[in-house]
């Protein structure tokens, strides 16, 4: 299962909010098997700052986040060149568990879709899949860990990252962590 390649997109940036969201939304999908995130709206900041995860702690060949200017094109290109399936995360979408077998069988890549805010109701119609991870209004830092959890069914925390110089060597107690020397 944990061959499958998925893409994540964030539609929207409250400027209300601190980039923290942001941040935590990019390394969530990052942490839990995603392989590229799309955003709009955010400063070459927040990209300094996962850089800097990828160089840190390994990922710079596994993830990639990009700035994209217009995530209706994403979405348009995206079905034209029929790259895969889109599964938009939202509380009004059919329930998770009944569902996660269907999107399991997917062959094809899968685009996860989610909110910073109110998503625009085309995105309902243009998704393969509007899938709630129950049916109250939570985050969607949570939904797509959620999601990206069920769906690897957590063998993605066994692939690691290549390249790291640090890592951690999981311990019953303290930190035990390794720090390498890059040639
Ligand atoms: N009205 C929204 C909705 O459609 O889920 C809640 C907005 S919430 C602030 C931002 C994002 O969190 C949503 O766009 C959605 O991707 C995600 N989200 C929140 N609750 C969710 C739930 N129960 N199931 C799936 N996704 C959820």
């Amino acid at each position: 299962m944990f061959e499958k390649e998925v893409a994540v997109l964030r539609i929207g940036h409250r400027l209300v909010r601190d980039d923290r969201t942001t941040t935590h939304a990019i390394l969530v999908s990052r942490a839990f098997g995603s392989s590229i995130m799309y955003m709009t709206d955010i400063d070459e900041e927040i990209k300094n700052t996962i850089n800097k995860v990828n160089s840190s702690w390994g990922g710079l060949s596994e993830f990639n986040l990009k700035i994209i200017d217009n995530w209706k094109n994403l979405i348009k290109d995206w079905k034209d060149k029929e790259e895969g399936k889109i599964v938009h995360l939202t509380m009004y979408g059919r329930q998770i568990n009944e569902a996660i077998n269907e999107i399991k069988s997917i062959k094809q890549k899968i685009l996860v879709i989610i909110g910073a805010e109110k998503v625009p109701k085309e995105v309902y119609s243009l998704a393969d899949y509007n899938i709630s991870i129950g049916n109250q209004p939570h985050s969607e830092i949570a939904a797509l860990a959620i999601f990206l959890d069920r769906l690897f069914e957590g063998q993605q925390f066994d692939k690691g990252f290549s390249d790291g110089k640090i890592e951690i060597i999981p311990s019953e107690k303290g930190k035990t962590v390794i720090r390498k020397e890059r040639k």
